[in-house]
């Protein structure tokens, strides 16, 4: 299958890559991706995965847009408080870019919804901002054997990671991060204070290593966590090892 001359000419300087071309880009346009949260990371997440050609874009969120959110959340606008932010985002995204499919979901991502919707996507992004959520969304993508794009934000640091626990020796999130039942659980991570070009960085980075997923492009961020430091301008990639007594994926 050919790609459209509009689309052609739309997402040209992606085929025009080698590690693209007509060949990616079509499979870019036929992929499922999941979003979890259109907030601070979800902005930048939606709005680069829409623009360059995801076909079929999910965004799951609860919330309606506040006028602090605008700090950082920069798919809302002024106009769009107290308007659902699944609502919003997807008015942002189809205004950048009609020609994909956006279905909405309006839920708190728990386990029983997440198992059901994610069950129709090829990848699930973790744009929350709470525990509770990302350590539920690690739990589904690994009984449905989905690859999980982790991004977290405080302050003027963030971390970026792909979890694929379910394919030998890989780790999940809660290998990285076996205290979710630490104080703060369901403290929202927002609520500790952020820097909105922080999220919108760290947000870019899940939607890079995304696109790199589906595309299998090299080097992947399985088994590693890139650390970031916007105050010291530090980024560092560390490796994270399957912790074989964790709870989520060594259950046998
Ligand atoms: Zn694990």
């Amino acid at each position: 299958m050919t790609l459209s001359q509009s689309d052609h000419q739309r997402y040209l300087r992606n085929i025009i890559l080698p590690e693209i071309g007509e060949k990616g880009q079509q499979k870019l346009l036929d992929s499922k991706v999941l979003v979890v949260g259109a907030g601070g990371l979800g902005s930048a997440i939606l709005f680069y995965l829409s623009a360059c050609g995801i076909g079929n874009l999910g965004i799951i969120d609860n919330d309606q847009v506040e006028l602090s959110n605008l700090q950082r959340q920069i798919i809302h606008n002024t106009q769009d408080l107290n308007k659902l932010k699944i609502t919003s985002a997807r008015e942002k995204i189809l205004a950048l870019n009609p020609n994909i499919n956006v279905t909405t979901y309006q839920n708190f991502a728990d386990e029983e919804n997440l198992h059901l919707i994610a069950q129709n996507y090829d990848l699930i992004v973790d744009a929350s901002d709470n525990f509770y959520t990302r350590f539920t969304i690690n739990q589904i993508c690994h009984n449905l054997k989905k690859p999980m794009v982790y991004g977290a934000v405080k302050g003027f640091v963030g971390q970026v990671s792909v979890f694929k626990s379910y394919l030998a020796n890989n780790p999940c999130y809660a290998c990285f991060n076996p205290n979710f039942k630490d104080r703060n659980f369901n403290l929202p991570l927002s609520e500790k204070g952020i820097l909105g070009a922080v999220a919108g960085n760290l947000g870019t980075l899940q939607a890079i290593n995304a696109i790199k997923e589906l595309l299998n492009l090299d080097e992947s961020l399985v088994g590693k966590i890139l650390f970031c430091d916007f105050l010291k301008n530090n980024f560092r990639k560390v490796k994270v090892t399957k912790n074989h007594s964790c709870k989520i994926c060594c259950d046998n």
